[in-house]
């Protein structure tokens, strides 16, 4: 009798299990389906200066699911990484964030910058420097307004001909930037050698530099050593005025978050950009 019941579980756990294996087999099907007919899309979310005005925009892929709703990265990256379907994802975001970044109104004179994660086509891949010139090429955008955002955790002992095709783009005006720095494991030292031009501190240190001593301690560190570094610093996930005075009192150069935007979607975005600079909390 006991024995039965057990044996009904363990086949009740695999239907479990096979049900949502075929979950996922399913998803990675419609996943290839929605790259192969533009069925992702971008929101963008400004970086701004000091002073509000809008230097970058990060674009950040989302999926309008069928059934679903509006998944974010979280719900599908993994799923594109099971399914082999990183370096397409990355290929699409970066050939469609550069030609959304031809259509945006400059109102300051300086066009904006475009910041494209990259997980799956990174430096080090044969195809690298030729995916990223021909998307620049196709979207006729200058090559200083690109920015390519890599994790921490990619840019660990890299080999000599990863850091030469980083420098090949460096020459041609891209700039690189460490994403979510302080979370990895990569070392002071191998920073220094890294061709690598902006430095984003991660949300985790930002959310607590107003009141733990030891998130305001890496905060400050950081900006500290991309400043010796000659690099620029970039806060992320900044929520509040209190947030956005510390991290401004310690150097930081650039700021993301809700304080001044959520990502939106490319037409809200372009709206944006055409008001000026956005908001700033003053002091006090
Ligand atoms: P990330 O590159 O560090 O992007 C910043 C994340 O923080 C975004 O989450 C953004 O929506 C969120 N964020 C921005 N400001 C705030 C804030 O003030 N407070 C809080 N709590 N969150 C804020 P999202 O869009 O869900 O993206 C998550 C991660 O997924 C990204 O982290 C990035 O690693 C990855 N990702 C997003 N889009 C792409 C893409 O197109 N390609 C690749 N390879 N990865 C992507
Ligand atoms: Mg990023
Ligand atoms: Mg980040
Ligand atoms: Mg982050």
């Amino acid at each position: 009798e006991a024995k039965r019941r057990g044996a009904g579980r363990v086949s009740l756990a695999s239907a479990a299990l096979i049900a949502s294996a075929d979950r996922q087999v399913h998803l990675e099907g419609q996943l290839r389906e929605a790259l192969a007919k533009d069925g992702l899309t971008l929101h963008f979310q400004p970086v701004v200066g000091v002073d509000g005005t809008v230097q970058t925009a990060e674009a950040l892929v989302r999926w309008p699911h069928p059934d679903r709703g509006m998944l974010a990265p979280d719900a599908f990256l993994p799923v594109a990484e099971q399914g082999d379907l990183m370096r397409e994802l990355d290929r699409w975001v970066l050939r469609t964030a550069l030609r959304e970044a031809s259509t945006w109104p400059v109102p300051n004179g300086k066009p904006v910058a475009v910041a494209v994660n990259l997980s799956g086509l990174v430096p080090g891949d044969p195809d690298f420097v030729d995916a990223v010139s021909n998307a620049v090429a196709e979207s006729g955008i200058a090559w200083d307004r690109v920015v390519l955002e890599l994790v921490e955790t990619a840019l660990v002992d890299l080999p000599c001909k990863t850091m030469q095709q980083m420098d090949i783009l460096v020459a041609k005006g891209v700039r690189f930037a460490v994403d979510d720095f302080g979370t990895g494991y990569s070392s002071l030292a191998r920073l220094k050698d890294l061709p690598a031009q902006i430095i984003k501190v991660d949300r985790r240190f930002v959310s607590g530099v107003g009141n733990d001593p030891s998130d305001f301690a890496v905060a400050r560190a950081v900006v500290d050593m991309a400043r010796a570094m000659g690099r620029s610093c970039v806060a992320e996930g900044v929520e509040t005025a209190t947030q956005f005075h510390v991290l401004h009192g310690v150097g930081v150069d650039a700021y993301q978050g809700w304080l001044f935007s959520r990502p939106v979607p490319p037409r809200e975005f372009r709206a944006v950009l055409a008001l000026g600079p956005l908001h700033v909390p003053r002091a006090g």
